[in-house]
């Protein structure tokens, strides 16, 4: 990233993408002045070579260049963190990782092509599919964003290669330059609204992505009046190719191009033709309608980079799915045990509690605005529910006459749940709420129901 050379720029927030943006600024002749509020990152920062510079004392941020801030600091609502709001008042640009990528793409010959994919739901699993039915077909793939790995970090592919990138709404709200080639927008649902003072804020941020990053196709989700309004705002007309409209459950065989699932299969159109339809029943890594939107998500974007529709087929079959999210553990005496810790919020708990038939539902943690008020239309799937966490009686109030029992810990819900479940049910792990009270992050808590369901498994 040369975009600073010989200028002074702030990072804000040393996690693993700030780490990654300082390293890159001084590669490319920044001097970088590295900030966290926490020792802990500060340290992390001193180790790989950069002492800190307090940029929280009065007149720190004068004379920056730039501040490069972190997803995870808030920058507008509830309040701007105090150094973006010093930067705003002296001016200075607040910008991101994922802004400083496209910057650095802007100066080469044949850069790669990017796909970035935002959304409420979906956004890991489909940027994993994307990147997997890429590879297959044997294209020189990267991922990056929201995923996990810094996007200054990673090596840039080689020719005909694709960096895809998931984007959260912090992410498309902050980035300065956003230049995708393909984007991906997988639906919209409450989340995180504290950050964005409310729905209409964090739709906005989303928006960006499609607005300020005009890319050259765009796929867009149309289960929500959200993603309804962006197709019709992005085309020029029913009959525009450039949006991609993506569906599961709705037939969407109108003038334009559109990707749908219903009853289990998965379908194109184009100018009110079918050219393709794939069996989506038997792959076993995206179970539940919700994997189906994902799939024709994926399916588009990566039809829109020339793959075809039958070295798509061939890819989708060999996705295993990604920890966490829906994910199968085992089996015992015909009852199986499901690990989608990732289901942190309403929507995407309810998608989950509609995957399976029978559920003996594990859910609490820490509860988020409304707790499970949301769900009550899905409980008619759950034989019974198993309460965990700092929100388990409070939601077991909202429950009303689906049976239930408060179990406080994770060990009491597995021991309890596989206890009384019969053949064909489904112990499910779908919280409906963050983890944050128990464990450090969801991924621990998945790690833990899978360890305690394999032990049982073992026995
Ligand atoms: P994100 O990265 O957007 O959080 P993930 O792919 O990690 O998305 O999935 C998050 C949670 O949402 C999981 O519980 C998963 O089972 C569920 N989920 C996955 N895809 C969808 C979808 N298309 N709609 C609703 N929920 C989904």
């Amino acid at each position: 990233v040369t975009a600073y050379e010989g200028r002074r720029v702030g990072v804000l927030g040393l996690g693993r993408s700030g780490l990654a943006t300082c390293a890159a600024l001084k590669a490319g002749g920044a001097e970088v002045c590295a900030w966290d509020d926490s020792p802990e990152g500060r340290a992390k920062a001193e180790a790989a070579g950069f002492v800190p510079v307090d940029l929280t004392k009065q007149g720190a941020v004068e004379g920056l260049a730039a501040l490069i801030t972190s997803p995870g600091i808030p920058h507008l609502y509830p309040a701007p963190h105090p150094v973006i709001a010093a930067c705003l008042t002296a001016g200075v640009p607040v910008d991101n990782d994922i802004s400083l990528f496209f910057q650095s793409l802007a100066g080469m010959d044949e850069p790669p092509k990017v796909v970035c994919v935002t959304g409420s739901n979906g956004k890991s699993t489909t940027t994993a599919l994307i990147a997997h039915l890429l590879a297959e077909a044997g294209r020189d793939v990267r991922m990056a964003g929201n995923i996990g790995t810094g996007v200054l970090s990673i090596d840039l592919p080689g020719e005909a290669g694709v960096v895809v990138l998931e984007l959260s709404s912090y992410q498309t709200d902050l980035a300065r330059r956003l230049a995708p080639d393909v984007a991906v927008f997988t639906n919209l649902s409450p989340d995180h609204l504290d950050r964005h003072g409310g729905m209409g804020g964090y739709f906005a941020a989303k928006r960006r992505l499609f607005t300020e990053g005009a890319p050259a196709r765009a796929v867009i989700g149309v289960d929500e009046a959200e993603g309804r309004y962006l197709a019709m705002q992005l085309a020029e007309g029913a009959e525009d190719l450039r949006v991609v409209r993506v569906s599961s459950g709705q037939k969407l065989q109108g003038p334009g191009w559109s990707v749908f699932a219903r009853k289990g299969f998965l379908a194109e159109w184009r100018g009110g033709r079918q050219v393709a339809s794939i069996d989506l029943r038997p792959i076993t890594g995206l179970p539940g309608a919700h994997n189906h939107q994902n799939a024709c998500a994926a399916y588009a974007a990566v039809r829109a980079l020339g793959l075809a529709p039958r070295q798509i087929e061939a890819g989708l079959a060999s996705f295993q799915g990604l920890p966490h999210r829906s994910q199968l553990i085992g089996e015992r005496n015909g009852v199986r045990f499901v690990n989608d810790s990732k289901a942190t919020n309403v929507d995407s708990a309810a998608k989950a509690l509609q995957a399976f038939p029978k559920i003996r539902w594990i859910a609490g943690g820490l509860g988020k605005e409304g707790g499970i008020a949301g769900l009550v239309p899905f409980l008619g799937s759950v034989s019974k529910a198993y309460m965990i966490g700092h929100s388990a009686r409070d939601f077991a109030l909202q429950l009303g006459t689906t049976p239930h029992e408060i179990c406080e810990t994770m060990e009491r819900a597995v021991a309890r749940a596989a206890d009384e479940a019969e053949p064909g049910e489904v112990v499910l792990l779908a919280p409906a709420a963050a983890s944050f009270d128990q464990y450090p992050n969801f991924e621990k808590r998945g790690e833990h129901f899978a360890a305690l369901v394999q032990d049982l498994l073992g026995a």
